[in-house]
């Protein structure tokens, strides 16, 4: 097994051509080791969302390289990419993009069946307890609250044991406290399975559950802090603001 579970060299992302380019990401190069949880923040617009798609292999890279454990994204055709993503990473997104006819069970067995694999009935047992969902198995989302929708997501993403969880803004829906509910789990996770999260947010708060937090800057990686509280975060995003003449967000 590789130290780092995600491994960026020199990624670049531009998007549009002629006069229109933008310049998403202008040179990133960052390790992100096995078992930890890292927050990306920054400005809007300062690249997370794409960093996020990169570092997935929801998205591919203008120049560099991108590493999924061991395995290089740029050698990978659409397929194999497909399949690498099913086995090795989980996505939580902020819209909570679940199937709303579905039934608690059968969205988080989702990605399961669509691997043609058939869900084993003590591990989504686990995986639906370890949510606290346990006894809303049959509900559909338009049934549950935001904060148990994006659990539901959660499980969604675990179900599969993925390697690595990515997460893009996945409390920014949410009131404070079922906030917190989700980045508890998110922060179990990493502590009661070694999984590694990555999680985009705004919000220092929620940044502050992660181990290591790396800010961006117009498309570039220009701060980090470990074991941080929301205070220190949000002092380095407020510094970050000035320095890109952007408002946080
Ligand atoms: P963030 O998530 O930090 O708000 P994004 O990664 O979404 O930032 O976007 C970074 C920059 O790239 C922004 O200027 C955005 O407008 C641009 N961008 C993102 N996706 C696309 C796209 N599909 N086409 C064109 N420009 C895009
Ligand atoms: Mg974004």
């Amino acid at each position: 097994m590789t130290a780092h579970a995600v491994r960026l060299n020199a990624v670049t992302k531009t998007y549009g051509g002629n006069k229109r380019v933008v310049h998403a990401l202008r040179g990133i190069t960052v390790d992100l080791p096995r078992g930890h949880f890292t927050a990306v923040m920054g400005p809007s617009g300062s690249g997370k969302s794409t960093f996020l798609h990169c570092a997935a292999g929801l998205d591919t890279p203008t120049s560099g390289t991108v590493h999924l454990g061991e395995v290089e994204l740029s050698r990978m055709n659409e397929t194999q990419l497909t399949e690498l993503r099913r086995q090795k990473a989980g996505f939580v997104f902020q819209a909570f993009n679940l199937i709303p006819s579905l039934t608690v069970t059968d969205n988080v067995t989702l990605p399961l069946r669509l691997a043609g694999a058939r869900p084993d009935r003590a591990w989504l047992g686990e995986v639906i307890g370890r949510v606290g969902l346990g006894e809303r198995t049959g509900h559909r989302p338009s049934q549950l609250s935001g904060g148990q929708q994006q659990r539901v997501a959660l499980a969604r993403a675990l179900v599969t044991r993925p390697e690595v969880v990515f997460a893009d803004e996945p409390t920014g829906a949410l009131d404070t406290q079922t906030a917190a509910e989700v980045l508890g789990l998110l922060r179990q996770v990493v502590d009661a399975t070694g999984q590694t999260v990555v999680m985009v947010t705004h919000d220092p708060v929620a940044a502050a559950y992660a181990d290591r937090v790396l800010f961006l800057a117009d498309g570039l990686l220009v701060d980090e802090v470990w074991s941080a509280t929301a205070d220190t975060i949000g002092q380095r995003m407020t510094a970050l603001g000035r320095r890109a003449g952007a408002v946080p967000c």
